[in-house]
């Protein structure tokens, strides 16, 4: 079997994708890419978290065909394919539906730095333009909109986060999340404070060597 260890990867943390309310039922997808094999490990498409098996997992080429696995890969394989190409630091991808990042993007809402952990993204959480799901016209969009980010909303759908492994990835949607709850509330609330750029630097600075070696 190609790939064992992403594909081990990929079931993980689809069930960890469930198990921290990112994404419910068939929603969301989630991918690793090996470069130095040119292959990467992608959820089927339409397979409860729950039930899915390594096997289950399908392995692509940077051609976009399936190398192995008898399964349908996701539908968004256009954008997981396309950001691997697009930035060589992406090496991990994770597409959710959690419920305040999709609220700010059916609000066609960018994320500010509302709190420090925007910082997971970068300066803000950027927006994609609407696109029917699974199309290479999202891909287009998503590509377009996340320059150096590591979150984009997806207009009237969900959220991308990606990182060069899988652990960092997943942290960056459950953070992303995070900051767009904070940030809706605050927005009912009142009018949040938004971190200034200057005051951005010294985290994104900080984030480099955050945690442990
Ligand atoms: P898949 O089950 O095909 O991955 O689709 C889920 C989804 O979130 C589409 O955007
Ligand atoms: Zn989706």
């Amino acid at each position: 079997m190609l790939l064992e260890a992403e594909r081990n990867a990929v079931v993980e943390f689809g069930n960890k994708m469930v198990a921290s309310r990112l994404t419910t039922g068939t929603g969301g997808n989630l991918s690793l890419l090996n470069r130095e094999e040119g292959l990467f490990a992608i959820s089927p498409s339409g397979i409860e978290y729950a039930d899915l098996t390594p096997a289950d997992v399908v392995v692509m080429n940077m051609d976009g065909q399936v190398a192995d696995g008898q399964r349908k890969p996701s539908s968004e394989q256009n954008f997981h394919l396309a950001l691997y190409r697009k930035r060589a630091d992406i090496c991990a991808v994770v597409h959710t539906h959690s419920v305040y990042a999709t609220t700010m993007a059916c609000l066609h809402w960018e994320i500010p730095a509302v709190h420090y952990l925007v910082g997971f993204s970068g300066k803000k959480v950027p927006l994609a333009p609407y696109a029917t799901f699974g199309t290479g016209e999202l891909a287009r969009n998503v590509t377009a909109s996340i320059g150096d980010y590591n979150a984009v909303l997806l207009a009237n759908h969900g959220l991308v986060a990606v990182g060069n492994n899988m652990p960092t990835a997943f942290a960056a949607a459950e953070e992303i999340e995070l900051v767009a709850q904070i940030y809706y509330q605050t927005r009912c609330a009142g009018a949040p404070k938004i971190l200034s750029d200057e005051e951005m630097d010294p985290v994104l600075e900080k984030f480099r060597t955050y945690g442990q070696k």
